[in-house]
């Protein structure tokens, strides 16, 4: 893995100019300037000519809300395209078609005068149950940073900002405004850190959005090693910093540590603590006009923009071909692609009303939405429907069950819409479990022993299990796949389009399978005991049967690789020049994702099996072959090494292999490294041997994971006396903060007006809701003096 095109200082033209201004601001304005002036504005000053810019979510499509405001989706935002979100456009393995979607949004953004558009999403996909998975790209850093990269490029060419999130380890929705992810140096480095590294490094977002959480014990607000020292120090970041919604935790520290704005505005309380701390000497001025030079910055370049009118109808078509270029066709049989004469029982609820993005923060209000049934109707196809399930149902109802079999009596061939409800996936709260809704494997199975073709279509967030997966003809996973996902599907089932979608991530088996077992999903301390070996690294090291391996997508037409070299950088840099050749064997015209994996040497350090260290996807008509040139700089060949504080290339013999999945090698080649390097291996085969077994990263001890950590893990704080981080849950051993939890229970009630969805979604918070994000719920009387006042009655209670 190497750095593609390195952007420069996307702020470059405007900084000088951002510097003088800043001279000429008073301390209040430069205090004022880094705080939100409200919901979704920056503040300005109007004085110096500099405006306040709207940011709004975000990320796949634009939520901005005119009216009413909140983060969470809950009040009607102007319609916009609803591109497929995350978990559909990675398995594109396509930057390009990201950067497409990118221009997009950025237009869309134009026409709506948004200055930053608060995406996209780069968390690795540590657990499949993740409630906001279907908002991030991959288990893969690279994969992750690449495809980030090409969106973030795509809307900067417009001249509008990206946000790139939720910056560092927010893995978990639960208890995510205060947990702490305990991460080890590698794992930081090679799995959560690499991707945004990555889409710094090739796309130069014009700003980050820090998370809520904390990391190693520090919230990423205040984290000056997280928000400075290694993005703008080792990084070369130039953009701006920002919170996630009201994940300030420390005004003054997150100064010093480079977080430039507060969001949401207004910000009134921590505008007063800067300006004390200024005037007493606890925070330098020079240290605030460096955060005030960013977001001046930000406004400058913004500001040129004019307001420009989009395409609604190319975005639709643009979305309707991201989903057909991303769906993957996870199993093949017979019956598909279908003849257009087939005599088709389309059976499923989401063949109607399809479920296409997920909920919170990044739901998008389409313009218009094509369901499946909508895109055969338009093509004029007969077919047959019945839904076969309630959708929010859990529970078989038989008798809707019956109807759908009834329905496919003449058909030959069983369309199957499935997959999980809006109520399963969802910003706030993490799955429980990865099954499907029972009504729904109840009706497959009802379909199944219908003896006909059945093609399951899946439409999911994140990995569901699949009880009849070896018992259907076909598997088409559409993921979410956005306003237009129907026409794709339409596409694609009819072999108009020839899937080539590709998983970014692994489908286990079963939940027992996933590696970071308890060690997710809970409040307080999260312990990564697994390190590096997350997703494929952790499955090819246990050597477990998965379901679908990472890097999986069939295609209608067949691909053989051959002609594989390898050999050293005509540079004499540590490193290798790949080249194979691909070749499309098949009858139909297709796409290909030829993944290079790097295997590394036996060695004192552990290490996963492969690691994906480039990848191209590669059109071929039929018979056509190409030949593919990768140069691997010596990144691709290093791990990092935390006791020289440097990515690290040992010598030995390496394995390069070039594959159609992490588990379809087709190629591979031996290459010597010999490096210069010299430093210690970070060797722990005797202080912590279960990090080298293959079962062994699945069931780390405490006392193994503090050795590779380096430091024993501290015991969460006490629950008394309470703090403005304590949460309601905590303080429900006080009379008082029965009260105040009941008070805002019924704020929250009041904002959900009744919607079950985000109902479940608050229960699901509130328990986890420090006292210091209650003024954003809950107004003024939780801000603070006031908090202040409360905190020290709570504490005054026996
Ligand atoms: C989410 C962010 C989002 C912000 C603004 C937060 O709850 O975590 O992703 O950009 O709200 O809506």
């Amino acid at each position: 893995m190497d750095f593609l095109n390195y952007v420069s200082d996307p702020f470059g033209k405007v900084r000088e100019k951002a510097e003088e201004l800043v001279v000429q601001m008073t301390l209040e304005e430069k205090v004022r300037l880094c705080s939100g002036m409200d919901f979704w504005h920056t503040n300005g000053v109007e004085r110096l000519g500099l405006k306040p810019v709207m940011v709004t979510d975000g990320p796949h499509g634009l939520r901005k809300q005119a009216e009413e405001a909140d983060h969470l989706g809950i009040n009607q935002s102007v319609p916009a395209t609803c591109f497929p979100p995350a978990c559909a456009s990675a398995c594109s393995f396509d930057p390009k078609l990201l950067e497409l979607v990118g221009e997009a949004m950025g237009e869309e953004c134009r026409q709506e005068n948004v200055a930053v558009l608060l995406g996209p999403g780069a968390n690795i996909k540590r657990h499949p149950l993740c409630g906001r998975n279907f908002e991030y790209f991959s288990e893969d850093p690279l994969l992750s940073g690449r495809v980030a990269a090409g969106l973030i490029r795509g809307v900067q060419s417009k001249n509008v900002g990206t946000s790139l999130k939720h910056y560092l380890a927010n893995n978990q929705e639960k208890a995510r405004l205060v947990s702490d992810s305990i991460i080890d140096e590698r794992a930081l480095r090679e799995i959560y850190l690499a991707g945004f590294e990555i889409a710094v490094k090739e796309a130069q977002p014009w700003t980050l959005m820090c998370s809520y959480n904390q990391i190693n014990g520090t919230y990423a607000s205040d984290n000056k090693r997280l928000m400075s020292d290694i993005p703008r120090g080792e990084w070369g970041y130039k953009g701006a910093i920002m919170t996630d919604w009201g994940a300030m935790n420390d005004r003054v520290q997150a100064i010093r540590a480079g977080l430039d704005l507060e969001m949401p505005g207004p910000c009134a309380e921590n505008e007063k603590l800067l300006l004390d701390a200024v005037a007493q000497g606890r925070l330098s001025e020079a240290e605030l006009d460096a955060c005030a030079a960013r977001i001046t910055a930000l406004l400058l370049l913004a500001g040129e923009n004019a307001t420009q009118a989009y395409d609604t109808d190319a975005h639709d078509e643009l979305a309707r071909r991201v989903a057909r270029e991303s769906a993957v066709l996870l199993k093949l049989g017979r019956a598909l692609p279908a003849a257009k004469n087939a005599k088709a029982a389309v059976i499923g609820a989401f063949a109607k009303t399809p479920r296409y993005q997920g909920a919170g923060s990044s739901k998008i209000n389409p313009h218009h939405v094509t369901s499946l049934c909508d895109a055969l109707d338009a093509r004029g196809l007969l077919y047959i429907w019945a839904a076969g399930y309630e959708t929010e149902q859990s529970e078989p109802n038989e008798a809707m069950i019956d109807a759908a079999v009834k329905a496919t009596g003449d058909a030959d061939v069983i369309f199957a819409c499935v997959g999980l409800p809006d109520s399963y996936e969802s910003e706030g709260f993490d799955r429980t479990h990865l099954e499907l809704p029972a009504c729904q494997n109840a009706l497959m199975d009802a379909l199944i022993a219908t003896g006909k073709p059945v093609v399951a279509i899946i439409s999911t967030g994140s990995a569901v299990r699949l009880p009849w997966r070896e018992k259907v003809d076909s598997i088409l996973l559409l993921y979410l796949a956005g306003q237009n996902g129907g026409s794709a599907a339409a596409d694609l089932l009819y072999g108009e389009a020839n899937p080539c979608g590709k998983l970014a991530e692994t489908w286990p088996l079963a939940l027992e399978d996933v590696p970071c077992g308890e060690n997710f999903g809970h409040g307080g301390n999260v312990e990564y005991r697994e390190s590096i070996f997350v997703g494929y690294r952790y499955y090819d090291k246990a050597g477990k049967v998965v379901a679908y391996p990472f890097g999986h997508g069939l295609s209608y037409t067949s691909f053989t690789y051959s002609e594989l070299s390898v050999s050293p950088l005509q540079s004499g840099d540590v490193g290798a020049t790949v080249r194979c050749k691909v070749t499309n064997t098949g009858t139909r015209a297709g796409a290909e994702v030829v993944q290079l994996y790097v295997a590394p040497p036996e060695s004192a350090a552990f290490k996963p099996v492969r690691e994906l260290r480039a990848f191209e996807k590669v059109a071929l008509k039929p018979g056509e072959s190409r030949e593919l040139v990768f140069e691997l700089g010596s990144r691709a060949f290093a791990y990092y090494n935390p006791g020289i504080a440097d990515w690290f290339v040992e010598s030995g013999k390496y394995r390069i292999e070039i594959g159609s999945s992490s588990r379809d090698i087709r190629l591979t080649q031996p290459m010597s490294i010999q490096s210069g390097q010299v430093g210690e291996i970070p060797d722990y085969r005797t202080a912590a041997p279960d990090y080298y077994t293959p079962e062994g990263p699945a069931h780390i001890t405490r006392a193994q994971f503090e050795a590779v950590l380096d430091r024993a893990v501290k015991p969460w704080r006490p629950v008394r006396p309470f703090t403005r981080n304590s949460t309601l849950g905590e303080l429900q051993t006080s009379e008082l903060g029965r009260h105040i939890t009941d008070q805002v229970r019924q704020g929250m009630a009041a904002m959900a007006g009744g919607s079950d969805d985000l109902n479940a979604m608050f229960d699901a918070m509130l328990n986890d809701m420090p006292l210091r994000q209650l003024s954003m719920m809950a107004g003024p009387a939780f801000a603070g003096d006031n908090l202040e006042r409360l905190l020290a009655q709570l504490n005054a209670e026996q």
